[in-house]
């Protein structure tokens, strides 16, 4: 008797929690999923006919507009192009020409998330846009930034890496995009799919693995003092990140040159011939008469810095002589002048010939994806380890909804 009661009261006692769970996580995941952050991905430009289709019925709207110019069944082809300044929808004028553009969308664009378009035959999450630029259109996507994320991941890190990699791959990414939206304002959109800001492959790119590390860190990003950081990532430092004065000029208090598990990677080579070189500091205002010493302290040690070498071992600055003088110039320049892989790098002349060798890809700064990737291997540490390494002094910050319209953020330390 003790017992059945003890057992139905803990039957009850597991209904309300149960039923407690279902009151204030159900609406939660419901609420969530209706609000998101959007961002606006510039696909491509001048075009004068783009060729659209969703998977679910759509309206045509003005951009920024409620008012409905036509409506969709789900799956039909759409052909919009722009003539003379007209715009025409399979072949007919629209009645109302849009001015700012046109926007295709699900009547509730508040979940931008079950909506599939189909944009000149490749599949992108969220509905588009189209703007009128100087009588050509420009086609962006509108997407949600999770969504968004899932077709960036997968471009920027291999999806077979490991998880924690990818995870902290995903929160960088989704740093970067938050920190950086209105970077193609003046486009009419926040962010371009190319390297300039992040690869993006829209559903094509998408994998299980990268889906999987964006959506466990959903909402999470990099903050240092509260405001999301510039979470700037590269292949691998080759050994040893760098302060960003060193490659920027601007000292940023979270891009501080911290080691690596492994010295000395990615090692890479270039030779040049002396005129060839010559030929090109010329180019940029530094003639030589001849080329006759290089002078360029050994790379023998990361952490130690000496008059042309930064701590982590990458160039201040080469010195090049000729028969009457001598001129310098930074490590920046020469990787840009020269296309080197990085800044850390041994150079030598023999015979007439400069032969370079270095390590790393990329310019040094934040998150090294090969670094995370030992870190993660060989280490074994978390993402948000990995991201506090990297990222000096930071925090993450989780931004989740616990009503419509109401954010509700948690700070991690990291
Ligand atoms: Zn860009």
């Amino acid at each position: 008797m003790i017992q059945r009661e003890k057992k139905s009261y803990h039957v009850y006692g597991l209904a309300v929690i149960l039923m407690l769970f279902t009151l204030l996580i159900g609406p939660i995941q419901a609420a969530e999923a209706a609000w998101q952050p959007e961002i606006l991905v510039g696909l491509s430009s001048g075009q004068s006919q783009v060729r659209l289709s969703a998977n679910v019925p759509t309206v045509l709207r003005s951009s920024g507009s409620a008012s409905v110019l036509q409506k969709f069944k789900a799956d039909t082809a759409i052909a919009i192009a722009m003539t003379n300044g007209t715009i025409t929808v399979n072949g007919t004028p629209l009645k109302v020409q849009a001015v700012q553009g046109l926007d295709l969308i699900a009547p509730d664009n508040r979940n931008l998330a079950g909506q599939v378009t189909t944009i000149n035959g490749k599949n992108y999450r969220g509905a588009v846009r189209l703007q009128n630029r100087n009588g050509r259109l420009t086609v962006i996507n509108r997407v949600t930034v999770e969504e968004y994320l899932r077709g960036v991941v997968p471009e920027e890190m291999p999806p077979e890496w490991n998880m924690e990699a990818l995870k902290a791959q995903s929160v960088a990414a989704r740093t970067f995009a938050l920190k950086n939206r209105h970077r193609h304002v003046k486009d009419g959109y926040d962010l371009c799919a190319l390297n300039h800001c992040q690869q993006y492959g829209g559903v094509a790119a998408e994998r299980t693995t990268t889906n999987q590390a964006v959506a466990a860190t959903r909402g999470e990003a990099v903050v240092y003092k509260g405001q999301s950081i510039d979470a700037v990532f590269h292949t691998d430092s080759g050994g040893m990140t760098e302060n960003s004065e060193n490659v920027w000029g601007s000292s940023i208090p979270y891009l501080r040159a911290v080691t690596e598990v492994y010295p000395h990677t990615q090692a890479w080579d270039k030779n040049i011939t002396a005129d060839d070189l010559r030929t090109i500091l010329a180019r940029h205002g530094k003639p030589l008469d001849s080329l006759k010493k290089i002078t360029l302290s050994s790379l023998d040690t990361t952490g130690k810095a000496s008059a042309d070498r930064t701590a982590s071992g990458r160039v201040r600055a080469v010195r090049f002589e000729e028969n009457k003088g001598q001129t310098s110039v930074s490590g920046n320049d020469l990787r840009n002048w020269l296309g080197l892989r990085s800044t850390l790098f041994q150079m030598t002349l023999r015979n007439d010939v400069v032969f370079i060798t270095g390590y790393g890809w990329g310019h040094g700064l934040g998150l090294s994806q090969w670094g995370a990737k030992a870190f993660a291997d060989v280490k074994h540490m978390k993402y948000t380890d990995i991201l506090s390494h990297y990222y000096t002094g930071t925090n993450l910050k989780k931004t989740i909804l616990i009503n419509r319209g109401i954010k509700h953020v948690i700070i991690i330390g990291l």
